[in-house]
């Protein structure tokens, strides 16, 4: 019986930490407004957008993580 329950709680566990993290991780305003089929509004992103490149204020360097 503790097996069982031991195995629910790794189950839950992993999905835990599968799920969100993963979607977090390329989630930025203009991510989501993509995946809405729209384009991101802030200022910064539409200059970024019109010299075609992402808005690396809002969406950063992959490594890097400096909020505020
Ligand atoms: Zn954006
Ligand atoms: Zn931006």
């Amino acid at each position: 019986m503790k097996f069982l329950h031991l195995f629910s709680v790794i189950a839950c566990s992993l999905a835990v930490l599968s799920g969100p993290a993963f979607a977090l991780e390329h989630e930025t305003c203009c991510t989501r407004a993509k995946a809405a089929g729209k384009v991101c509004e802030h200022k910064c992103c539409e200059k970024a957008r019109k010299d075609g490149k992402v808005c690396e204020k809002c969406n950063g360097k992959k490594e890097k993580k400096e909020d505020k």
